[in-house]
């Protein structure tokens, strides 16, 4: 018999302490029905409820998780990069999973199919989005089309965090150290083999979800200008046909007080002008902003998350990497 297949599983958890034991019951259901190697590493984004104790709890009973404490929250985004790093070279697949049981666990055997098939990347697809509201669908929809649109690589549609990736794919993955950390995008910046698994996606058992529109709108600021700069590209070339418009009619103004003299008139133009023009500066200076300030996140090196505590976790995760 092949030796069997090592996989790792990774979970985000934030004030997850009422959805955590169903989801390790279903997870480990599914795990169990498989001829692997199973390990799972739950991370602790800094909950305020019980989720460590759960956690701790659960760890008694099944000595193949491994969890994680952030000193703090830190968003979804460290704490999969803590997860990530905490994956031991020996995992031959590693999957990437929400802790609310809106992606089915029952989909990774499906997904490691695709992987046994040659895929680096698989990632799931959601067939139809129930319990969303038609403002979010719009919304989200619009998003992908923007980044499809600026970014050099694909963003899948519909696509969340949850997939399984190879050992490579996540070690590329390890590499990229930024702060600012847009998770679709870096996925898809990395390349490899890749194909979907259409699934539907459930909502929420239980507890409530963290996003807000105002937080999806910084992440999709956060996707568009971690990967793309047309955003001052385009700064530039409002920049460029504003100043041309200007001259023209600069010029047409001084010939035509030169040629017949011009009595002063026209506030209604001028005050199109002035703010038709201070709202462009404005805009510009905000596009400006957004660069500089992800500059700046860069350019002060802290660590991506901090460890508070690693229960029963093989491989010590690096916030700096390696
Ligand atoms: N999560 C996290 N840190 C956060 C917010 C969320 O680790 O600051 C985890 C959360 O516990 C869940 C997953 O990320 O396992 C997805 O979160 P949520 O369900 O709130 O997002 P949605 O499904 O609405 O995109
Ligand atoms: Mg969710």
């Amino acid at each position: 018999m092949a030796p069997s297949v090592r996989l790792t599983v990774v979970v985000p958890a934030y004030n997850e302490a009422e959805v955590l034991p169903l989801f390790h019951a279903r997870l480990v259901g599914v795990l169990d029905g498989m001829a692997l190697d199973a390990r799972v590493i739950y991370v602790d984004d800094g909950s305020r409820d019980g989720t460590w104790l759960v956690l701790n709890r659960l760890m008694g009973q099944d000595p193949r998780i491994g969890a994680l404490r952030l000193s703090r929250n830190f968003g979804k985004e460290a704490a999969l990069t803590a997860g990530l790093d905490a994956v031991t070279d020996e995992a031959d697949a590693i999957v990437i999973i929400d802790a609310d049981l809106q992606d089915p666990p029952e989909l990774i055997p499906e997904l490691l199919a695709r992987w046994r098939a040659g895929y680096d990347v698989v990632y799931a697809t959601r067939e139809h989005r129930e319990g969303e509201s038609w403002f979010k669908r719009a919304t989200a929809h619009l998003f992908y089309r923007l980044m499809a649109r600026m970014a050099a690589f694909n963003v899948p549609h519909d696509t969340g965090d949850f997939r399984l990736m190879s050992a490579r794919a996540v070690a590329a993955l390890r590499q990229l150290r930024e702060r600012q950390r847009f998770m679709k995008g870096l996925f898809g910046w990395i390349g490899y083999p890749h194909t979907a698994v259409m699934y539907q996606r459930s909502p929420r058992q239980a507890g409530r979800t963290k996003w807000n529109y105002w937080r999806l709108f910084n992440l999709a600021v956060e996707g568009i200008t971690s990967f793309s700069i047309l955003p001052l590209r385009l700064a530039t070339a409002v920049g460029v046909a504003t100043s041309v418009c200007a001259f023209s009619y600069g010029a047409g103004v001084f010939i035509k007080a030169v040629l017949w003299g011009d009595p002063v008139k026209g506030y209604p133009s001028l005050m199109v002008v002035v703010l038709v023009l201070g709202g462009l500066q404005l805009l510009a200076l905000g596009v400006l902003g957004e660069y500089l300030g992800r500059v700046y996140a860069e350019v002060k090196q802290r660590p991506i998350y901090l460890i508070e505590a690693a229960c029963q976790v093989l491989a010590m995760p690096s916030p700096r990497g390696t």
